[in-house]
This record gives structure tokens, C-alpha cells and sequence, in this order.
């Protein structure tokens, strides 16, 4: 009787590991289509300080929006494109859009652009991403890379370089989901980076669960030890920001202040909010 319905799973689980094979086969030519047709787009949300609410710079976002497949996440097709080989040209066509919208917007805001783990394993990531940026014109001081713990583990040495010869070239490097994953505070102590980006799971309870708020806390207050910038991420509310200002954090990110849109509509989010800060930050100065 076992054997029968072990034999039932069997063509159960084979059948479902063959669709689910079948899709993934789909999506990845989806999306070497899209990549080759120029479709996958990037969105920006504002990074803003916390006590004025004034914008910063913006981090760059991919968005695919398959006519068959509907929107399919980042979190999806970013990892999907490491697998099979084709971050580099991804990234490259991801890194060149965003560049291409920041020469729009006032010199003092930053290009924020995330990293995949894979891209910290190539010795070729640092050349390539230099030389997308000098073909755009756009200033390599103006650009921060996000990259996460799990992508520094993998590869300490190589990646090491890669982050040394970026930041040589005047780039700036985040910390990206910090304190989920493979959290290991050592890594802040043996890496360069510039800033630390606290990870939302932690952000969006800080106003409801008391160990949360010590964590941001804590990591707020060794942040400021190591002289390291400090971005809350997934602020949703205006009393997360509130706590987050009185515990001394000084920027965010999160729907609160804006969600991720395209280029077009970055320039009217600047439009609407940019000059409005800046002048106000102007007349009480
Ligand atoms: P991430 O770098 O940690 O980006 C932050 C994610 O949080 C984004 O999800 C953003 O839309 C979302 N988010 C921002 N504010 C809020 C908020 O207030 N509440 C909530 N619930 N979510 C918020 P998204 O765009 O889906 O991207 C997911 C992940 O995919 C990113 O996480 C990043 O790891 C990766 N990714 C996105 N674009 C790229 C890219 O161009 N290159 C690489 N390598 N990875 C990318
Ligand atoms: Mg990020
Ligand atoms: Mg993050
Ligand atoms: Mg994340």
C-alpha cells in the first residue's frame, strides 16, 4: 500500500518539478527577450534625510513588465539572471538606464544601485561598471552601490578588490538588508563601507515590538562609532519616521516618502518636492 502511494507521489512530485521546469524555462526566455529588446526599465525611489524630509538621491529599482507573464518581481528575475548567466548584461543595460535619468536631476542627489552576489565574484564588475558610467557621463562620485552580506561571505577576497577598486573610483558602498541573512558584525569591521541600509523587517515594528526598536537602536548607535551612514529602509508610517528621528537615525527610505516610480515621474517628484525643500532648507539657514 506505501509502495503504491509512494509511487503516486513520485509522479505527483515529477509532474510538478516538470511544470515548475517548464516555467522557469519560459521565464528565463521571457526575459533574455526583454533584456535583448531593451524592456526591463528601472524605477527610482527617494532616499531622504529623516529630520527635514528632503531628498538625498534615489536608489534604482528594476521592473520587468512581461506582456504574458504580467509583472514579475526583481526579487524573481534578478536571481534568475545570476543563475543562468546573464546578470552582467542585465546589470549593465539596468546601470546605464539609471545613469542616463540621474544626469537629469541636481548634481547634489546620489544614484543608489544595487549589486547581485554574483557580480561580487567577477573581477570584470568594476571596469564594466566604470566604464558604463564614463560613456553616460555621469560622475562616479555620484553613484553609491548597495551590496549585501550573503554577497561579501561568498567571495571575501575577490569581492574585497571589487569594493577597493570602487571606491578608489570615488564610489560610495552600502550595506544593503542589514541584520537579516548572514548577519556578522565582523564584516563591518573588515570590509570598507560607507553606509548601512537597516533592513525593514526591522523598520516596519519599530513602533510595535520593543526588540526591534533596541536592534535599530544598537545599530543606529555602532553606526556612529564606525562613522557610518545610517538609512532606515521600508518606513512606511509617519510615526516610523518619528521614532526613527528620535533615535537618532538620520536618513530613510519607504513608502512613506515615496514609492519607486520611472524616470518621468521622478522628474515631477523633484519637480514638487526638490526645490520646495532646498528652498526652505535655504530660508532657515
Ligand atoms: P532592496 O535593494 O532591498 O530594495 C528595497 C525593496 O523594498 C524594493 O523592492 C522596494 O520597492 C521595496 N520597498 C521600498 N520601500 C518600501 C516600503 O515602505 N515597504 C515595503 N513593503 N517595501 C518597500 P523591489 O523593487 O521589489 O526589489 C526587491 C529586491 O530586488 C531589491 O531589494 C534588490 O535586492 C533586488 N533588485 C532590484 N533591482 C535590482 C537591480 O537593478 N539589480 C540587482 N542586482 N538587484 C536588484
Ligand atoms: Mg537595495
Ligand atoms: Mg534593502
Ligand atoms: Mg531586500
Amino acid at each position: 500500500r506505501s509502495k503504491r502511494r509512494g509511487r503516486g507521489q513520485v509522479t505527483v512530485y515529477s509532474r510538478e518539478i516538470a511544470q515548475e521546469m517548464k516555467r522557469s524555462t519560459q521565464l528565463e526566455q521571457a526575459l533574455r527577450n526583454a533584456i535583448m529588446s531593451d524592456a526591463v526599465d528601472v524605477h527610482f525611489q527617494p532616499i531622504v534625510r529623516i529630520r527635514d524630509g528632503s531628498t538625498v538621491g534615489f536608489e534604482a529599482l528594476a521592473r520587468w513588465i512581461d506582456p504574458d507573464l504580467g509583472f514579475v518581481s526583481p526579487a524573481v528575475f534578478v536571481p534568475l539572471a545570476e543563475e543562468r548567466g546573464f546578470i552582467d548584461a542585465l546589470s549593465e543595460t539596468l546601470l546605464r538606464k539609471a545613469a542616463e535619468a540621474a544626469l537629469s536631476w541636481p548634481r547634489e542627489l546620489f544614484l543608489s544601485f544595487n549589486l547581485s552576489s554574483a557580480q561580487l565574484m567577477d573581477p570584470g564588475t568594476a571596469p564594466t561598471i566604470l566604464a558604463t558610467l564614463s560613456r553616460v557621463g555621469l560622475d562616479p562620485g555620484r553613484v553609491e552601490l548597495e551590496i549585501t552580506e550573503t554577497a561579501v561571505m561568498t567571495s571575501a577576497d575577490t569581492a574585497e578588490r571589487i569594493i577597493c577598486e570602487l571606491r578608489n573610483a570615488g564610489m560610495r558602498i552600502s550595506l544593503d538588508d542589514f541584520g537579516t541573512g548572514q548577519s556578522s558584525l565582523g564584516r563591518l569591521r573588515d570590509f570598507t563601507f560607507d553606509k548601512v541600509k537597516i533592513d525593514r523587517a526591522f523598520v516596519s515594528r519599530i513602533t510595535t515590538d520593543r526588540a526591534s526598536e533596541h536592534i535599530v537602536k544598537a545599530i543606529i548607535a555602532m553606526c556612529d562609532g564606525l562613522d557610518l551612514q545610517v538609512v532606515a529602509e521600508g518606513i512606511e508610517e509617519k510615526a516610523d519616521a518619528e521614532k526613527l528621528r528620535a533615535l537618532g537615525c538620520s536618513m530613510g527610505q519607504g513608502y512613506f516618502y515615496g514609492r519607486p516610480v520611472d524616470a518621468a515621474a521622478t522628474l515631477d517628484y523633484l519637480a514638487h518636492h526638490y526645490r520646495e525643500s532646498f528652498n526652505l532648507k535655504r530660508e532657515t539657514a
